[in-house]
């Protein structure tokens, strides 16, 4: 198994932003989020935090990890097993290519919306939660098999679980 994928930390026109330094091939792992977990109380709008779960999230490492930025048309996508996650290629990435990844496939707040300026010929303009995403999206993020349970399950029941009550898990 590949470890240590090079990756390239570098100021662009939106902050930080990590670009892939040697070829990065479909499915290789590129990084693991390594930060302290965290409840949605516990998150506001300036932290970086990654959502994993219905009230579970990943707050910064001061790694890298904390410096994927959003793309409406992603080549990499995050992995969740548990209460970890980490980021996996979703297609060839060429070196030069920025990483990014689609925040909508993980968010699931209800109050979550971003503005996208990605420039990707398919961007949405607005970026909200994963069960907002139009269907021509969902449809081929579910084939891919990169949503999580929590996600599905809050497209299906209109809403984030953590709204809805107690839940099992
Ligand atoms: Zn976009």
């Amino acid at each position: 198994m590949k470890v240590g994928i090079k990756l390239d930390v570098r100021d662009g026109e939106y902050g930080k932003a990590v670009f892939a330094v040697e070829r990065i091939t479909t499915g290789t792992l590129i990084a693991p989020f390594t930060g302290p977990f965290l409840t949605y109380a516990q998150t506001n709008a300036d932290t970086y935090a990654l959502q994993i779960g219905p009230d579970l999230y990943i707050g910064e490492s001061g790694g890298v990890d904390d410096l994927f930025n959003h793309s409406c048309d992603p080549n990499a996508w995050v992995r969740i097993q548990g209460r970890s996650a980490e980021l996996v290629a979703l297609r060839d990435i060429l070196p030069g290519e920025q990483v990014c990844f689609d925040y909508s496939t993980i968010m699931d707040e209800d109050d979550f919306t971003m503005r996208c300026l990605c420039g990707s010929g398919l961007c949405r303009g607005l970026i909200g939660d994963g069960r907002m995403l139009p269907p021509v999206v969902w449809d081929r993020y579910v084939e891919l098999g990169i949503l999580p349970e929590y996600v599905k399950q809050s497209r299906v029941h209109g809403g984030p679980s953590r709204l809805r009550g107690p839940s099992p898990g």
